[in-house]
């Protein structure tokens, strides 16, 4: 089973995008907050990040930032999930290094779309099957 780690620090949004990934399939190791994802990711076995942008303390972007910068972590599909709309957003979510972004609120049936895709393919470019 395709594991997932998701950080969101919206209880709500949450536990639904934890219930639309479970029913899909897949193993959710949930967070609330950037440091203890980190953590998590770091310690291996993950399959991909969905990453909330809007945190506390460390955002999704200084996030994903880390994780690209751990060579544990490095090859890691990340899914951005954000509520930024505005104009040069997607210019800086994938230039932290994030794979692909989908706005709030979730369109469930794309965003999994765009996981199974990422799970797939692995991130565009990469040599990793
Ligand atoms: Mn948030």
């Amino acid at each position: 089973m395709k594991k997932i780690l998701l950080v969101e620090d919206n209880a709500a949004n949450r536990k639904l995008i934890h219930d639309h990934l479970r029913r899909a399939g897949y193993e959710v190791n949930a967070f609330d907050n950037a440091e203890d994802a980190i953590a998590c990711a770091v310690a291996g076995g993950l399959d991909l990040v969905v990453m909330d942008i809007q945190l506390p303390g460390t955002d999704g972007l200084a996030a994903t930032r880390k994780l690209r910068a751990h060579p544990q972590t490095s090859e890691l599909p990340i899914l951005a999930v954000t509520a930024h709309a505005m104009r040069g957003d997607e210019r800086r979510i994938l230039d932290a290094g994030c794979d692909g972004y989908v706005s709030k609120p979730v369109a469930y049936k794309e965003f999994l779309f765009r996981v199974e895709q990422l799970l797939t393919a692995g991130r565009p470019g990469s040599t990793r099957a």
